[in-house]
C-alpha cells in the first residue's frame, strides 16, 4: 500500500522505521533480530537506506597499475526489502540515490521494484563521496533529488529514457523526499532550502521525511516555513536516541545539526553508557510525546543498531 494512502487513512500517528542494509559479509539474521523486538508496535513500513559505492585503487596487470574501483560496504537495498515483506509481511520502502549511479541504472532499479511489487521509494541524491566536497553526479547522473523525482514521475506516466518499449502495465510509485529542519548545510538560507523542498513536492513527492532534530522547534518552524510557501504534503519527523557521549560530537558533524544545551550537560554530566542511554532515551520520548500530540502524520526512528533504546521509546508511544 501507498505511504500517502496509509497516512491518509489512519486517523492516528503512524509508526515507521528506518534500518541500514547489513554490511557485505554480514547475514541478514542480525537485522531480523534488531527488527523482531518492534514486532508488537505494529510499524506502518520500514525504510531501507541506500548506500553509493567508494572508489578505491587496486592493482591490475604486471606492471602493477592501480585503477579505480567501485565497491559497495552496505550493497543490497532491494534484496533486503523483499525479505523484510516476506517475513513481516510490511510495507519496505527503499532508498534511491542519484550518488553513484546513472540514470539507466536508476530506471532498472525502479522496474525490479515494480516486480517486487514495491511502490513506495524515497528519492534522495545521497552523501557526498569521501573527500568530496561538492557533489559530482556520476555521467549520465542526476545532480539534485529534484531530478530523480522527475524521472520517477515520467516512468509513473509511461516514459521510459530510451523509446520504442511496448508498455503493457503503469507504474506508479508514491514518492517521499527528504526536508530539512536545520536547513541542508549546502544552501544558501532557509528560503533557498525551502525552495527547492518545494520544488520536488511541485514535481510530484507526495511526502517529506526530515533529518533528525533534537530540539522540536526546528521542526515545527520547517513545517510552518514549508505551509507558507505552499507546500502542503505530509512531513514526517525523523528521531534518533542519543546513546553515546561521542555522539555530541559525531551528529552534528555528520548531520548539520546541533544539539540542544540542555541535552549536552545531561549527557555530560553521566558517567556511564547505560547513563547515557538513559538521558538519550528520556529525551527521544518527551520529544516523541510532543509530536505526536501534535498531530503528526507518522514518527520515523532511525534504528540504525540502537534497537533497545527506540525500544524503550516506543513501550511509552505507542
Ligand atoms: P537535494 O534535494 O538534491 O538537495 C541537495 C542540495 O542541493 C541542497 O543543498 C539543496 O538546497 C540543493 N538543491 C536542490 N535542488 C537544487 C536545484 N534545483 N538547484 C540548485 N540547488 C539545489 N543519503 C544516502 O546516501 N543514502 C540514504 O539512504 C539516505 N537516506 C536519507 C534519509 C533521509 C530521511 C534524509 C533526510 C537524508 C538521507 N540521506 C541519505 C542523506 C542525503 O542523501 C543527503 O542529505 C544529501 O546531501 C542531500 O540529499 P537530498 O535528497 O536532500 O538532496
Amino acid at each position: 500500500m501507498k505511504i500517502i494512502e496509509r497516512i491518509r487513512q489512519s486517523k492516528k500517528t503512524l509508526l515507521s522505521l528506518e534500518v541500514l542494509p547489513p554490511l557485505k559479509g554480514k547475514s541478514i539474521q542480525s537485522l531480523f533480530n534488531s527488527l523482531d523486538v518492534f514486532k508488537d508496535f505494529k510499524p506502518s513500513w520500514i525504510n531501507v537506506t541506500n548506500h553509493r559505492p567508494d572508489i578505491v585503487k587496486r592493482p591490475v596487470g604486471i606492471l602493477g597499475r592501480t585503477r579505480n574501483i567501485e565497491i559497495r560496504k552496505r550493497p543490497a537495498t532491494i534484496g533486503v526489502c523483499a525479505a523484510l515483506m516476506n517475513r513481516y509481511q510490511i510495507d519496505a520502502v527503499p532508498h534511491i540515490i542519484c550518488a553513484g549511479t546513472t540514470v539507466h541504472d536508476i530506471e532498472d532499479t525502479l522496474i525490479e521494484l515494480n516486480f517486487l511489487g514495491i511502490d513506495n521509494v524515497l528519492a534522495l541524491r545521497g552523501d557526498l563521496a569521501k573527500n568530496e566536497s561538492c557533489f559530482t553526479p556520476k555521467l549520465d547522473g542526476h545532480r539534485y533529488a529534484l531530478e530523480l523525482v522527475k524521472q520517477i514521475q515520467l516512468l509513473n506516466d509511461g516514459h521510459f529514457i530510451d523509446e520504442g518499449f511496448e508498455i503493457d502495465h503503469n507504474m506508479n510509485f508514491c514518492v517521499g523526499v527528504a526536508g530539512y529542519p536545520e536547513k541542508h548545510f549546502e544552501s544558501y538560507d532557509q528560503e533557498e532550502d525551502i525552495s527547492f523542498v518545494k520544488e520536488k513536492v511541485k514535481a510530484g513527492a507526495d511526502y517529506i521525511v526530515t533529518q533528525l532534530f533534537f530540539d522540536n522547534k526546528y521542526y515545527f518552524d520547517f513545517v510552518a516555513r514549508c505551509r507558507n510557501a505552499g507546500v502542503t504534503v505530509p512531513i514526517i519527523p525523523g528521531l534518533k536516541p542519543l546513546t553515546t557521549k561521542n555522539q555530541l560530537r559525531i551528529l552534528p558533524k555528520t548531520f548539520h545539526i546541533t544539539i540542544p544545551k540542555d541535552l549536552v550537560h545531561a549527557v555530560e554530566s553521566c558517567n556511564t553508557d547505560i547513563a547515557v542511554e538513559q538521558v538519550g532515551v528520556e529525551w527521544l520520548t518527551q520529544q516523541s510525546k510532543d509530536l505526536q500530540q501534535s498531530g503528526v502524520p507518522a514518527l520515523h526512528y532511525y534504528t540504525m543498531g540502537k534497537s533497545n533504546a527506540v525500544e524503550k521509546v516506543l513501550k511509552i508511544i505507542f
